[in-house]
């Protein structure tokens, strides 16, 4: 699949008036369903069930999984039957709706047996025709793919701004800093409460962390919380610069970058970079949220 993901000057008062240039990555442009970090974090994993001569993707999520989305279109692009287990009891949404426009079989399961992960594989029929593609698609394929957006920058910068979950697109973000020896710092805005994890992730995906940073005060609550301030934040931001995003993934991390950079933590004249991670689906799960 082609890479359309540009790299493009953002504007809003609060950039002009701390003297900063910050720029977006637009992978939410890459694919509507593949969106933003997922095909990264998929590409090689494609390559790997190539190799293997795997014809079936299994893998796992919530029921608003941007992951899930990405391998049922992904699949059906590249002729790959799909099959998902999805944590929790049976619901319909339109996520899961178009996985399944998209061929993928879906089976709920208990949040107990969700758990663990090689079990339920195991208990597949033929489970020696199925490629494994962990939960959010992370591992060490995910990381090569996320690796190559740093390649394709064409500027300099010293601070990338992303959301983390799993970790696997920051841990890819950092051995891509790394490889090409940038003076960069990655600024990582984990989503989830307690989210120091996201050092050891990284750490177990192959990554240095000399040049991570982890802001963990801006999950607003723990995975797909918000807050009234967050809400806010969002419906401002998307409103002031035409670029969507929602409240699960980009909204915390850019409000992290708003706060940053108010809080005066960058220098005058310093060049920043937000990679938007796309997941705008998201928001069809949180239209109660947005009260005008
Ligand atoms: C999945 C997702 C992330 C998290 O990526 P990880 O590699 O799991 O840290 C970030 N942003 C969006 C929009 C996502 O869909």
């Amino acid at each position: 699949m082609q890479i359309n993901s540009p790299e493009l000057v953002l504007n809003h008062p609060l950039y002009s008036q701390k003297q900063v240039t910050v720029h977006i990555k637009r992978d939410d442009m890459i694919h509507p369903f593949i969106s933003g970090n997922k095909w990264r974090k998929l590409k090689y994993n494609l390559v790997e069930a190539e190799n293997q001569g795997k014809k079936k993707l299994l893998t796992f999520g919530g029921a608003w999984s941007n992951h899930l989305l990405a391998t049922a279109c992904t699949g059906a692009i590249y002729g790959y039957k799909t099959k998902a287990f999805v944590r929790g009891e049976e619901v319909v949404n339109p996520v899961l709706t178009m996985c399944q426009m998209f061929g993928m079989i879906i089976q709920f399961v208990d949040r107990d047996s969700y758990r663990d992960k090689k079990a339920l594989f195991e208990s597949l029929e033929s489970n020696e025709d199925y490629y494994f593609i962990d939960e959010g698609g992370s591992g060490i394929e995910a990381t090569r793919g996320c690796a190559e957006l740093i390649e394709e920058l064409t500027n300099e910068y010293e601070a990338i701004f992303c959301a983390a979950g799993t970790g696997a697109t920051a841990a890819g973000l950092a051995i891509g800093i790394d490889k090409i020896g940038l003076n960069t710092n990655l600024h990582v805005v984990p989503v989830l409460k307690g989210g120091t994890f996201i050092y050891d992730e990284m750490k177990a995906l192959g990554a240095s962390l000399d040049k991570t940073i982890l802001h963990t005060d801006y999950h607003f609550g723990g995975y797909a919380k918000t807050k009234p301030e967050l809400i806010q934040f969002v419906k401002e931001f998307v409103a002031q610069t035409g670029v969507m995003i929602e409240p699960t993934y980009t909204g915390k991390a850019l409000f992290a970058l708003h706060d940053l950079i108010a809080k005066d933590h960058f220098e005058i004249d310093s060049k920043i970079l937000f990679v938007h991670t796309g997941g705008l689906t998201g928001l069809l799960g949180m239209l109660d949220k947005f009260s005008f």
